[in-house]
């Protein structure tokens, strides 16, 4: 069994999944999102030998069905039939679904992509539920701009929001944590009416993609409470980070209580990333999850579903 030491001596299994075709698909060339980066990312913890503290598998590839669960039939019927060579007989549909532009680009087998990715992170919510694993991470993830029926921000499947779903089944409370530089907002509005699942999210605003996630926007109905934002400025400091940071998660493990925990990880707040603006180094993430969440989450015996965005995370390296 692959195990790493938790807080507190416990040891605590962790899992991460990784489809090695999907390092093949192609946004395009001036394409700042780029899946190779996931192979790459992959084999530097295969040559550093950390995946001898893992248990690594190969996903299956979501369904139709397992897709369904959030987007709508006629938006991933469309995603499976348009290709660069008939984007011109789906011109209409293009605009309605928001692809085809810079953003979302239509490229070569692009729903075999997205069911790649959505498929990591539902075995990982799947291993979860049948309590085989302590914290899974699916590298290819963290799509969480993408909505029922609309591409957006590099993101066509929600693969957070499909995982959420599915730990649902047998967790009453799931908290979505995001720390990339952009709003979460496909996973907020996905979930804005519910309080079985919680959201949070810090991020970048003023004038800075998706231009969502004001402090006043915090939930409908049942929800009313349950997403919570924190738009931050540019430049923002590892300091400045912690200081938000620390408080809120606090407060946050200990009045929701949440029995499992989905991280968005997009790493674009580190600095010198092309797209995002922030100054935050790689210690800020260790410091957060090394002094606080795990230890919060290794106190309520709550589980972690990953979601790395580590391709988005790396997507400003040139190669
Ligand atoms: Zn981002």
């Amino acid at each position: 069994m692959a195990t790493v030491d938790g807080v507190g001596g416990h040891s605590r299994k962790v899992e991460y999944f990784y489809d090695p075709d999907v390092g093949n698909y192609y946004y395009g060339s001036a394409h700042p999102m780029k899946p190779h980066r996931v192979r790459l990312t992959h084999h530097l913890l295969v040559n550093y030998g950390l995946y001898r503290q893992m248990n690594v598998f190969r996903p299956l590839k979501a369904s139709k069905d397992e897709l369904s669960r959030f987007h709508k039939d006629d938006y991933l019927d469309f995603l499976r039939l348009c290709t660069p060579d008939s984007e011109e007989r789906y011109a209409n549909q293009m605009e309605r679904f928001n692809v085809g532009q810079d953003d979302c680009p239509i490229f070569s087998d692009l729903y075999e992509y997205c069911q790649i990715y959505a498929g990591g992170s539902l075995c990982a919510a799947a291993r979860l539920n049948a309590r085989k694993s302590d914290i899974v991470v699916n590298w290819s993830g963290g799509m969480h701009h993408a909505k029922k029926s609309e591409a957006s921000g590099f993101c066509y499947v929600n693969d957070i929001v499909l995982a959420i779903l599915e730990l649902l089944k047998k967790h009453q409370r799931v908290l979505y944590l995001d720390i990339d530089i952009h709003h979460g907002d496909g996973v907020e509005e996905a979930f804005y009416h519910t309080n079985r699942v919680m959201t949070l999210s810090f991020h970048q605003y003023g004038d800075f993609f998706p231009g969502t996630g004001t402090v006043q926007d915090d939930g409908v109905k049942d929800g009313k409470g349950y997403a919570l934002n924190f738009p931050l400025q540019d430049g923002l400091t590892d300091s400045t980070f912690r200081s938000v940071f620390r408080p809120v998660i606090d407060e946050v493990m200990n009045r929701f209580r949440p029995e499992a925990v989905v991280m968005c990880c997009g790493a674009d707040s580190i600095a010198g990333d092309r797209l995002g603006c922030w100054n935050l180094t790689i210690k800020v993430g260790w410091h957060f999850h090394k002094k606080r969440t795990a230890q919060k989450v290794a106190h309520s015996s709550c589980r972690v579903c990953a979601h790395a965005s580590i391709m988005r995370a790396l997507y400003h390296e040139r190669i």
